[in-house]
């Protein structure tokens, strides 16, 4: 079917096949840049609170997606959180499977209201569950580059180091 006519399905049309490499770069914007920069340096977190409805969010935002408010009042938040949801990777992008699965978690620290999205480590099987009490484990100083992989997982906050 050729476009001249009406097609009722897109895949009935007449198409190129093929691939397009794309790279893109997204910014991490202001609030981002604070969050990162105050990791880098000091390896504490912080998180912007909502002063109309409270909301605490980690990463920090500028304005509150709840109520539209500007959001200019920084805290410090955690280290420690709690595992709110978790899942266990076990094949590479490529669909290779990985030697160590890695465990991905949705993490409210403390003091903040929405979730971070980090690796967990350090944590069994036996002892991965929701309600999971956990604590940063970051980069030395000297090796953090202003990422959120200067945090390299969390770990169970009642591990000695
Ligand atoms: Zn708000």
């Amino acid at each position: 079917m050729s476009l001249l006519e009406r097609a009722e399905r897109n895949i009935d049309a007449v198409a190129w096949q093929g691939e397009i490499p794309i790279q893109n770069r997204y910014t991490v914007g202001l609030a981002g840049e604070r969050f990162l920069r105050e990791l880098k340096e000091s390896g504490r977190l912080l998180g912007s609170r909502c002063p109309e409805c409270d909301y605490v969010y980690v990463p920090p935002t500028l304005y509150c997606e709840r109520c539209f408010e500007k959001l200019d009042d920084w805290i410090e938040v955690g280290p420690e959180g709690t595992v709110v949801s978790f899942t266990i990777v076990t094949q590479a992008l490529d669909g290779t499977p990985l030697a160590d699965p890695d465990i991905l978690a949705l993490i409210r620290l403390d003091w903040a209201d929405s979730l971070l999205v980090h690796r967990l480590g350090k944590v069994s099987l036996d002892e991965l569950e929701i309600g999971l009490w956990v604590k940063p484990v970051l980069k030395p100083k000297n090796r953090r580059e202003g990422s959120i992989l200067d945090i390299q997982y969390f770990a169970p906050a009642y591990h000695e180091e």
